[in-house]
């Protein structure tokens, strides 16, 4: 930067664990409320094909998360040569099992086996990641559903810190049904004016640029860079990319964004560890629509009571974030 130039601005570090106390505190209310109101103890299926081994880290995250908030796993596994068939009996299987709160089919799958067919035979009652056309259909409608856990648990974290949403001008870099567009929908519900953009958006440092807010989930390495946010900028990195030295970076420039954006999140330790916290409401909210036979009744508001209770643990209000 040159001598005469603009002052760094103070970059602050958006991390995951930070919520974690309260996400944690919900999760427990909320599954006392569920039991309190004649509901089964939550329990959540993951299924996964083969060996893929980030299914497999992934699944081992959400066993430690699912574990601290005392909440039951149940592994289902199938070999990478499984038929279609199998598969779909497997699924079909985990919708009627009664002690079956949730389930999660983790990607990728096998290349024989079509990502559509999860879609397509899938309970939407079960769906914890709100991947069915039903649930995706009803969060783009606003009626109550199942919500995608990755964009949710970014706004979450969002709200932990404090960031305004109304009336922000936010960017979101990516169109996914599992990230990038459901976010859209969630911070237009939240009154952002969004702009949503991809692979062949035109001039995408435009786009950026003129956000308060850029949310990214393109699966790039460093694709946000420094000269592509104004200063002051909150960046939401959802990106997981490996290097070639086997570390996990995401799809902002983080080190070079120090200094001129406002608010950043690290990867690892930012958007990810909220995501598991989210999958674990998302299987209490499961457990209410098994309650009441369908997705009307999931709702992720806590009674007041409950409410005040964990406002008055986790001490309510906006943390500050640690600048860098
Ligand atoms: P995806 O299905 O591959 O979608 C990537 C999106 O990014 C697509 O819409 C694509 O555009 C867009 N894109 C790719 N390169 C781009 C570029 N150079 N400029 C602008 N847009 C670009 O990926 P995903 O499942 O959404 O995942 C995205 C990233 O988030 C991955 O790194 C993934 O590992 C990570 N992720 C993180 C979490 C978490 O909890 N933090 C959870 C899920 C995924 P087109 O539509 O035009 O192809």
């Amino acid at each position: 930067m040159p001598a005469d130039g603009p002052e760094p601005v103070e970059t602050y570090v958006l991390k995951g664990s930070r919520l974690a106390k309260r996400l944690r505190a919900e999760i427990a209310a909320s599954q006392q409320h569920l039991l309190d109101v004649g509901g089964e103890p939550p329990r959540l299926a993951t299924l996964i094909v083969g060996e893929d081994r980030a299914a497999i880290a992934y699944r081992s995250s959400i066993e430690r998360t699912f574990a601290r908030a005392e909440i039951d796993v149940l592994r289902a596994e199938l070999p990478g040569d499984v038929s279609e068939q199998t598969f779909l009996e497997e699924l079909r299987e985990l919708n009627r099992d009664p002690q079956v709160t949730a389930v999660l089919v983790l990607m990728p799958l096998p290349a024989h086996l079509n990502p559509h067919l999860v879609l397509e035979n899938l309970s939407p009652l079960k769906d914890v990641d709100g991947i069915t056309p039903t649930n995706a259909g009803r969060l783009h409608l606003g009626l109550p559903s199942l919500r995608p856990s990755t964009p949710a648990g970014g706004l979450a974290l969002l709200d932990h810190y404090g960031v305004t949403l109304e009336g922000a001008r936010v960017t979101v870099v990516g169109r996914s049904n599992v990230v990038g567009r459901p976010l859209a929908t969630l911070l237009t519900q939240r009154d952002a004016t969004v702009t949503l953009c991809h692979s062949k958006t035109v001039d995408l440092d435009r786009e950026t640029r003129r956000a308060e807010i850029v949310c990214v989930a393109a699966g790039h390495a460093g694709l946000i860079s420094r000269d592509m946010v104004s200063r002051g900028t909150v960046v939401i990195d959802f990106g997981v990319n490996v290097t070639d030295e086997g570390k996990l970076t995401g799809d902002a420039d983080f080190d070079g964004l120090m200094g001129i954006a406002g608010a950043i999140t690290p990867v690892p330790g930012g958007t990810g560890p909220v995501t598991a916290l989210t999958l674990a409401q998302n299987t209490m909210a499961a457990g209410f629509a098994a309650l009441g036979g369908n997705l009307d009744y999931v709702d992720y508001a806590l009674p007041d009571r409950l409410q005040q209770k964990i406002n008055d643990a986790t001490r309510e209000g906006v943390e500050q974030p640690t600048a860098s």
